[in-house]
């Protein structure tokens, strides 16, 4: 058996998984940061904790953290406290001189690595990249690991992707990424990619922990928005999308 995460440690009011899309979390909780005064994004302690270097401490329960890439501060707390690359153990991706530049940090792998590996095998998906790459199928650590806290696909996808030789897929002519896909369609794809246990560290729901089937999961979907919509954003979030094109 896993060990289970406790939820609290998974779901705090304001920062659900749907933030892996890389938009700051909403909310009043935004603050400046004390070295370039732009509004930093929340970062649960616990990720701060870890990612720390030996021998700093990191009290709060939430922190700030300045996504400006040529500004010094990396955590910070309004209440004092204030950490920057070098107290970090690992290079954050969206700092200016990061080396290597991670796009996952779950698996490890570079951004260059996805560039290559999309430009070699003309994989698009965010899974299937990483699977060309290590061999597997990474699972997800980005609580732990990414500096932000949350979901690495979303990190340097939409980047390497730009710089690759990748054709977006034409996903959808529609502005609605989600036009024409059924929900059934949606949860067997994520399933593939993530499997029973991926689809449930990501969304902790019943139907996708005890004695999983689609039949269960697309009942418990529809009578659910909330965990419906949870798992459209994440399909959507690990898609490609389409270029945007005039006209
Ligand atoms: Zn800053």
């Amino acid at each position: 058996m896993k060990k289970i995460l406790p939820l609290a440690s998974v779901l705090v009011p304001g920062g659900c998984g749907d933030s892996c899309c890389g938009k700051p979390r909403q909310g009043g909780d935004n603050t400046a940061c004390p070295v370039c005064g732009k509004a930093g994004e929340i970062v649960f302690g616990n990720t701060v904790r870890k990612l720390l270097k030996p021998g700093l401490a990191a009290p709060q329960d939430r922190y700030l953290i300045c996504r400006t890439p040529d500004c010094a501060a990396v955590y910070f707390h309004p209440k004092g406290g204030l950490f920057r690359q070098e107290d970090v153990t690992v290079p954050v991706y969206f700092k200016a001189g990061a080396v290597p530049v991670y796009a996952c940090y779950c698996a490890g792998v570079t951004k260059t690595q996805v560039v290559h590996a999309i430009n070699k095998t003309g994989v698009t998906r965010w899974a299937a990249i990483i699977k060309e790459i290590t061999g597997v199928v990474p699972k997800c650590g980005c609580e732990a690991k990414n500096p932000l806290g949350r979901c690495c696909s979303g990190n340097a996808y939409a980047a390497a992707m730009a710089e690759s030789s990748a054709k977006p897929v034409p996903v959808r002519k529609s502005r609605d990424p989600l036009h024409g896909l059924t929900l059934e369609t949606i949860l067997t794809y994520m399933l593939e990619l993530h499997g029973w246990e991926g689809l449930w560290r990501r969304i902790p729901v019943r139907c996708f922990q005890y004695d999983p089937g689609i039949k269960s999961s697309l009942v418990f979907l529809r009578a659910n928005p909330w965990a419906r919509e949870k798992l459209e954003n994440w399909y959507i979030c690990e898609v490609p999308k389409p270029k945007k094109t005039r006209g």
